[in-house]
């Protein structure tokens, strides 16, 4: 066994990261704590270190969930799928708590003054909670130390959301983050394999340390429905949260052994009907799957495998990509904004509501884009590959709009939303950092068309399309009038048409950003290292065909070549600018 990795913190409190339980202080030990565990994310009894540590040290223990809406609605957007997902999640972890002779105790109202009334009125000594990095958590762990020094309680902290302590990464590396991904991989080669899961949460260990659960439980604490947030959702579930549901699609994957082992990204598809991917973010978003049981899961199966795909096209190899987004979101001053962050191109980009309403709302005219965003609204979820289509065509692509508004629309709509992932990569599609093949720009038509030519992802999710010959179907601008009367849709009255000329606009954009690069090279270099792009092997050809696409509309002269005037309107749609992009897509 590794040696611990335990840490003192400050007075009376222990972060603890390590596998075994010796390291928790003896005082702690001996004394036999009233806890309250404090559930934010890791809403799970697996390889949970903290609630196993707390239950430990504890006679009696109390799980509690605060739903604090003013705090988590200030700190990120939550659409209405997610808050589905959060309280599907919390009624799981109830009956599962449940099942082992406890309850989880949900309160709704400020964190800080919740807890307060709760440790007079239960007379806790403790409060565990697992130490998050986002800026948001840590300044309630800031309030929840100082409770605990007015009221000389003891806290409890062990990490648990990533596969180490990211701190030790930043640490191994000199105290700077790694901010390639294989720089990242080399620190964590030096670092050793990540600690192993802690064991499951069982009644035995109920049964020493109990909650006393109140006869009003069900009125007082219970888990609300939707309803009581006064919110609705129209569309069924596809992700039914919770811990229950993360083990089982775990467990589903994990019967085919030979797809866990050979997973590569780049062989996945964005357009199928069912995900060609695990589809277990939402799971690990919200800690309803601990990443360091899948992490080990996968080392078992690698390590009966005769062959097995490696980083950074891997299943690992995509755990690890989470882990080097925490990373550096840890130590990078305003990570979530371009302003501020020293590893993020400063790019003039545009403002335009209008032009991002529209994407926003799947009416950008470009089946592909919009089918997508659809999918995001409609189930929270959506492949890598579509995000990438989706944010490129924000950004750097077509409409030249800034990536934060992209991010912020997925943070509300995606169920996996994540501050340093999602973050992560819309700063990658925009080229702004960790990507530098900005050169390689996706083409909204012939993108999609490649793994799905019939169109099927289309007319799932643009029904209004569904009669379109496949020869049209992305792009049903041009269908003769009579084939479009015949589909029962007229382009630009039931459905848009395309909001840009692709050609025109990415030309445009690729003039503007090959000028922010030079000018801010130095930024850019930051976060170089093309042997970085999971994606680079298996786009190469495609992209490189786009590029000379691009390249011999720029040297033909089909299209003006951007002369240092930014006028993003000139990229607008008009039947002259279509019937260009007709030639050249
Ligand atoms: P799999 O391919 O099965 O991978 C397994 C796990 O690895 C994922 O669940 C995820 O935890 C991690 N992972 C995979 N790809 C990445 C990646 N590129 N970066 C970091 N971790 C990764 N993922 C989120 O979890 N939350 C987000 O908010 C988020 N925002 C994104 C925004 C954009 C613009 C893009 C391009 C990607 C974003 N991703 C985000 C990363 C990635 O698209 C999703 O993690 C992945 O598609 C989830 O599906 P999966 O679980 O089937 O992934």
């Amino acid at each position: 066994m590794r040696a611990s990795n335990s840490m003192r913190g400050g007075r009376g409190q222990t972060i603890w990261t390590g596998e075994s339980l010796k390291c928790l202080d003896r005082e702690s030990v001996i004394m036999s704590h009233r806890t309250i565990h404090l559930f934010r994310k890791g809403l799970r009894l697996h390889d949970n270190p903290t609630l196993l540590g707390a239950l430990v040290c504890s006679s009696a223990l109390y799980p509690v969930y605060i739903l604090d809406r003013v705090f988590l609605e200030g700190a990120m957007r939550i659409g209405t799928l997610r808050w589905r997902f959060i309280l599907q999640s919390l009624e799981d972890l109830d009956a599962r708590l449940r099942a082992l002779g406890s309850r989880l105790y949900v309160l709704r109202g400020s964190t800080a003054s919740v807890l307060r009334d709760l440790v007079t009125r239960w007379g806790v000594t403790q409060i565990s909670y697992d130490s998050e990095v986002e800026p948001y958590y840590v300044s309630m762990e800031r309030e929840i130390q100082t409770l605990a020094q007015e009221r000389g309680l003891k806290t409890y902290t062990c990490v648990s959301h990533t596969l180490y302590d990211v701190k030790r990464i930043v640490k191994a590396n000199g105290g700077a983050p790694p901010l390639t991904y294989k720089k990242f991989l080399h620190v964590l080669s030096v670092l050793g394999e990540p600690e192993k899961p802690v064991r499951d949460v069982s009644a035995e260990d109920f049964l020493r340390c109990v909650t006393p659960v109140e006869p009003d439980h069900e009125k007082t604490y219970r888990v609300p429905s939707l309803a009581d947030l006064g919110l609705e959702v129209e569309f069924e579930v596809l992700w039914p949260g919770g811990e229950t549901q993360a083990l089982q699609r775990l467990d589903k994957h994990f019967q085919s052994q030979g797809w866990v082992a050979n997973f590569s990204k780049t062989r996945t598809v964005p357009n199928s009907l069912l995900p060609s991917t695990t589809g277990l973010s939402p799971y690990l978003s919200l800690g309803c799957l601990s990443v360091r049981t899948f992490y080990h899961r996968l080392s078992s199966v690698y390590a009966q495998s005769k062959n097995h795909s490696l980083p950074p096209v891997s299943l690992q190899g995509q755990v690890l990509w989470r882990e080097f987004f925490y990373t550096i979101a840890l130590s990078t001053p305003n990570f979530t904004k371009m302003e501020g962050n020293p590893i993020c191109l400063q790019i003039d980009w545009y403002h335009d509501p209008e032009a991002l309403e529209k994407w926003r709302t799947a009416q950008t005219g470009f089946p592909w884009i919009d089918a997508i965003v659809t999918q995001l609204r409609q189930e929270g979820w959506i492949h890598h590959l579509a995000r990438h289509a989706v944010a490129c065509f924000l950004t750097r692509g077509d409409l030249w709009i800034s990536w934060e508004e992209g991010m912020k629309v997925f943070e509300e709509l995606l169920l996996d939303a994540d501050y340093s992932i999602n973050a992560g990569n819309w700063m990658w599609l925009s080229a702004s950092a960790f990507f530098h093949k900005f050169t390689r720009i996706f083409c909204p038509v012939r993108f999609g068309r490649r793994t799905d030519p019939q169109g099927q992802y289309l007319r799932k999710y643009l029904p209004v399309l569904k009669n379109f010959p496949s020869q049209y179907i992305y792009e049903p601008w041009k269908a003769p009038e009579d084939v479009q009367l015949s589909a029962g849709c007229i382009i630009g009255k039931d459905y848009p048409r395309p909001m840009v000329c692709h050609t025109e606009a990415s030309k445009r954009n690729l003039a503007l950003m090959r000028q922010v690069r030079e000018e801010q090279q130095n930024t850019a270099e930051l976060t170089r290292d093309v042997a970085d792009d999971p994606m680079e092997a298996g786009l190469k050809r495609e992209m490189q065909e786009e590029e000379e696409l691009l390249e011999g509309a720029e040297q033909h002269g089909t299209s003006k070549r951007f002369n240092g005037v930014a006028d993003h309107k000139s990229g607008s749609w008009t039947p002259e600018t279509l019937q260009l992009s007709g030639e050249v897509m």
